[in-house]
């Protein structure tokens, strides 16, 4: 494993305690974290770092190439210490970050449209195999034919209930703004 030292001199960067200790906490996870996150793993080690440090030091690294910021979640940048090739993916109910292995690598130096590729990322969103697990787990789990009464519809009941309860607040107070509410005046009957 090569230091982290003669790596950030290589890049041009000085081996700074600060960009060491934030390179080492990347380098120690998978998990793409925040930030906020990285913060939070390096303050243990350096109560004093403070969070412009922190936020300064991401900037540097990135800009140098020593990490990579990964914007597959749209409300905030993640970093990730795994500069290669590879594309990422993000659940949509857990918001885990994982790597995924995608043909990319295939046009990585190919030229497109004249356009030599150096880079390719890649960002794929759904439900993660954990998530997908529990779900799994939780319709299997309701007994033969017979029980059938509770079947996995539960979370699609719960997603239809959200939106009825409060439709009828609302309707109550757009009698005011919209005339045709003025018909629910009178409780509508398919309700
Ligand atoms: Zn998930
Ligand atoms: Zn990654």
């Amino acid at each position: 494993m090569p230091d982290r030292s003669d790596k950030l001199r290589e890049l041009g960067l000085t081996p700074t305690i600060q960009r060491l200790a934030v390179l080492e906490s990347l380098e120690k996870t998978n998990k793409h974290p925040t930030a906020d996150q990285i913060l939070h793993v390096v303050r243990k080690k350096f109560p004093t770092l403070s969070r412009a440090t922190v936020y300064n030091t991401l900037e540097a690294l990135t800009k140098a190439g020593a990490i990579l910021r990964i914007t597959v979640d749209p409300s905030v940048a993640r970093y990730d210490a795994d500069i290669g090739p590879h594309a990422h993916f993000r659940c949509r109910v857990c918001s885990t970050v994982y790597d995924i292995d995608v043909e990319d690598e295939n046009t990585l130096g190919d030229c497109v449209d004249g356009h030599q590729i150096e880079a390719v990322r890649t960002y794929a969103y759904g439900i993660c195999s954990s998530c997908l697990a529990k779900d799994a787990s939780t319709t299997t789990a309701s007994p033969n034919g017979s029980q059938s009464s509770h079947p996995s519809s539960r979370k699609a009941k719960a997603f239809l209930d959200e939106p009825t309860t409060p439709r009828k607040e609302k309707s109550s107070q757009r009698t005011s703004q919209s005339d045709s509410q003025s018909e629910k005046g009178g409780e509508s009957p398919n309700a």
